[in-house]
């Protein structure tokens, strides 16, 4: 199933070859940054259920024409946190539009969108549950910052999780496999396998 955020409003058709260009040109975080650094990243929600939708040039399932799509959905239950995926601080509340509920975070660099959120969002504050956010609040790594919800233009529960360096989008699929990569990194070496067979 194919969960259509192509209303978000973050593409412009006449645009859409030119940005592709600068899509595939833009920094690689992965390369820029080192393995490391990624290790105080946090995958960006709770309750994975799948990736719905990739980055980049698309079929829209409506009407059939090839878009591109500005992030990363990912598949989860209605009101599974949503984590902030590195501390920074809360730039902007998004309502209404295809995004919905959305909220814009900053970490040097960087800039995270996430949208389709549940919960309110109004002026500068965003709430769901328990959590309150104002736009110029700190937040950490980790940090439960929303919950899945439906809200814009979604047809299932899902994250849009969309990312920019510099100005730049990025594909947020390669981020989330320097941060998997990263991880492997640190596993520690053990010894050799245990033979079979051997019970004394
Ligand atoms: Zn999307």
């Amino acid at each position: 199933m194919l969960w259509d955020c192509s209303e978000l409003g973050l593409w412009r058709r006449p645009l859409a070859i030119a940005l592709m260009f600068g899509l595939v040109g833009a920094p690689d975080p992965a390369q820029a940054s080192g393995p490391e650094a990624w290790l105080r990243a946090t995958f960006p929600v709770e309750g994975f259920a799948g990736y719905t939708s990739g980055f980049g040039l698309r079929f829209h399932p409506v009407d059939g024409g090839v878009r591109p799509h500005y992030g990363l959905d990912i598949a989860a239950p209605l009101g599974s946190p949503v984590r902030n995926w590195w501390s920074g601080v809360l730039v902007e509340v998004l309502q209404g539009g295809g995004c919905g509920n959305g909220l814009v975070i900053r970490s040097g660099d960087y800039e995270h969108t996430y949208c389709h959120l549940a919960g309110s969002a109004g002026g500068s504050v965003y709430q769901s549950g328990s959590v309150q956010l104002q736009v110029g609040q700190r937040l950490r790594t980790g940090q439960t910052i929303a919950h899945v919800g439906m809200t814009g233009s979604s047809t299932g529960p899902h994250l849009h999780w969309g990312l920019r360096y510099r100005g730049a989008w990025l594909d947020p699929a390669r981020v989330l496999r320097a941060m998997a990569a990263s991880r492997r990194i640190q596993v520690p070496r053990t010894g050799p396998p245990p033979k079979v067979g051997t019970f004394q």
